[in-house]
């Protein structure tokens, strides 16, 4: 794997959404291929910085992740600063997690993000739990095609498109001018 030294671009990625949706664990299963059930992930880290080759380029990416802050639904402005990605997450078997980007995630991006156009990404999580699905594909397609965002169906648990995800957004990022 790609690791250390030169790069072509340095990325800052932003994870997003209610609590509970799987940032932490679409994070580890991204950073370091793992997924843990039973105990919590680690409260405090801020990223993880990887290091991807796309298109003959080197990307140092960092992906940051929130301490437990979206528990309250207000992160500070600090986090959002200077991001050229930002994913918004919702977990399938829960609407009102999808509710929570419209509601919450996509107004405080527009308020805080200093970037004029970021690249972003909807992330439905958790397919894996197909028989406890709340929100339909084709709602979520929708909404993310309405808002101008990439939308991916993934499972952190079942390892599911978690790096396409991150690599088609990184592919729009590269795109945008
Ligand atoms: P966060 O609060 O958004 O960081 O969410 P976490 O990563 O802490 O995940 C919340 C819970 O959902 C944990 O119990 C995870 O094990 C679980 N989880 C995360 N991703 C998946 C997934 O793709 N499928 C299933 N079945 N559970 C998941
Ligand atoms: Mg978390």
């Amino acid at each position: 794997a790609a690791s250390g030294g030169s790069f072509d671009h340095l990325f800052k990625v932003l994870l997003v959404g209610d609590s509970g949706v799987g940032k932490t664990s679409l994070l580890q299963r991204f950073s370091e291929g793992s997924f843990d059930e039973a105990s919590p992930p680690t409260i405090g880290v801020d990223f993880r910085l990887k290091y991807v080759d796309l298109q003959g380029k080197r990307i140092k990416l960092t992906v940051w992740d929130t301490a437990g802050q979206e528990r309250f639904r207000t992160l500070t402005s600090s986090y959002y600063r200077g991001a050229h990605g930002i994913v918004y997450l919702f977990d399938v078997t829960r609407e009102e997690t999808f509710e929570g980007i419209k509601e919450v995630w996509m107004p405080e991006v527009a308020m805080y993000s200093t970037l004029e156009h970021p690249a972003t990404m909807v992330i439905a999580n958790k397919i894996d739990l197909e028989s406890e699905r709340e929100v339909s594909r084709e709602q979520a397609t929708a909404f993310s095609r309405q808002n101008g965002c990439l939308f991916v169906e993934t499972s952190a648990k079942a390892d599911v498109a978690v790096r396409q995800a991150f690599e088609e957004l990184l592919l729009k990022i590269l795109d945008s001018p």
